[in-house]
């Protein structure tokens, strides 16, 4: 599958950044942008969505931005992104790295990759369930190339979606891209699509809080507000916006910390289901525990009611299987990945139960 044609732009600084996004992401928000049309390695129009839809249009974005492109790449390959301009961030220095953050904790750039941040000593000492899920994620190649931007701003995913035109045109197209129905929950409106990034459930564990710049400035938020909930529009990024920092609080680090994961090949897949735990105690009882999962919501989500049930109590494997059944209850799986619903829930259940036993042992 051959990329779509598209006009490389190459920012050094931020600024530049956010002034090619100004320029060629309108004003507007995406969803209401024109379609664009430009032409195929082969010189011949690309088809617009009109020719190959038979439900509602997805507007094309007319920029995209890419980081490591572990996760772009293939999707544009796939026809799912055909931007006019695609970004590449990779010349901003000022997004990479790990440091002390002004107000404690540490600040992690949107650039930094997976690899960098698997083995950094001072992440692996202080925020182990980060360093554990990072090193979970695809492969050693493509966790050299992939960064934690990429991973918290990862696309959901589906059977349904996450196919070659040709395949996606036999089936019928779907809400999240060019169509009006939806596979996976026929007769709803709502797109189910996973999320299906390993970092960010560990994230949410630590309480971290990202940075958006845009044209006004930058703004931190919690990054659970990050997230909508929805398959199709997942994340609340405006078109001409760019998450530049993670920030990991002070009152968080040293908290034990553990992640699990079920995938198909163990060398490379996405999560099928995927648990973070961070646990922190005092003599034999527990202070604090927070639950996040991934892979099986349209957006990871951290565990209600978690420290409520343990705090100030010694673990055993009542308690554990206890945390485990309340993750359980907050996945809400659907047939739109590899392994049935139902597996993927027992198994949240299962690997919290064991998460949560190594994480206080
Ligand atoms: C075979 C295979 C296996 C994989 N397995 C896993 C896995 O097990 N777990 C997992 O989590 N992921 C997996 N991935 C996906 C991917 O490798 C990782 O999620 C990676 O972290 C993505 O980062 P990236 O920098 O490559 O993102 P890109 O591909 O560059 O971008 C991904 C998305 O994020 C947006 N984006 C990137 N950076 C920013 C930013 N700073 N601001 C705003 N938007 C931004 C892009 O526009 C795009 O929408 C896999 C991919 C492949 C091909
Ligand atoms: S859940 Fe899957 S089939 Fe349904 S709209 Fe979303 S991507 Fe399409």
């Amino acid at each position: 599958m051959s990329l779509p044609q598209f006009r490389l732009l190459r920012p050094r600084t931020l600024g530049e950044a956010l002034d090619f996004l100004g320029k060629y992401s309108g004003h507007e928000s995406a969803h209401t942008l024109p379609a664009q049309t430009s032409r195929g390695p082969d010189g011949r129009g690309r088809p617009s969505p009109h020719e190959h839809s038979r439900g509602r249009l997805s507007p094309q974005v007319p920029i995209q931005v890419i980081a490591g492109g572990t996760d772009l790449i293939p999707s544009m390959r796939q026809k799912l992104f055909e931007p006019e301009y695609v970004l590449d961030l990779r010349g901003i220095d000022e997004m990479r790295g790990i440091r002390p953050a002004a107000d404690g904790g540490v600040a992690i750039g949107a650039l930094t990759t997976l690899r960098a941040i698997e083995t950094s000593a001072f992440l692996q000492q202080h925020y182990p369930v980060l360093t554990e899920a990072a090193a979970t994620v695809a492969s050693p190649v493509l966790r050299n190339m992939g960064t934690i931007g990429g991973n918290i701003c990862l696309d959901t995913r589906c059977l349904w979606y996450n196919q070659s035109l040709t395949w996606r045109k036999g089936c019928g197209f779907c809400i999240k891209k060019d169509g009006d129905l939806c596979h996976v929950a026929p007769g709803g409106t709502k797109c189910w699509a996973t999320f299906s990034g390993d970092t960010p459930p560990a994230l949410l564990c630590l309480n971290a809080e990202i940075e958006i710049a845009g044209p006004s400035g930058a703004r931190r938020i919690a990054l659970h507000e990050f997230y909508t909930g929805l398959g199709d529009n997942y994340r609340k990024l405006q078109p001409n916006e760019l998450v530049t920092r993670v920030f990991l609080p002070a009152a968080l680090a040293d908290y034990r910390g553990v992640y699990r994961k079920l995938r198909v090949r163990g060398s490379i897949d996405y999560p099928l289901a995927g648990v973070a735990v961070v646990v922190k105690r005092s003599n034999e009882h527990i202070d604090d525990a927070r639950v996040g999962i991934t892979a099986v919501n349209p957006a990871p989500v951290l565990v209600k009611g978690v420290r409520e049930m343990v705090a100030g109590k010694a673990l055993d494997e009542t308690l554990a299987e206890a945390v485990g059944d309340l993750a359980a209850k907050t996945a809400k799986p659907l047939t739109t990945s590899a392994l049935t619903p139902e597996y993927r829930r027992e198994m949240i259940r299962v690997f919290t139960k064991r998460a949560v036993l190594a994480a206080n042992n």
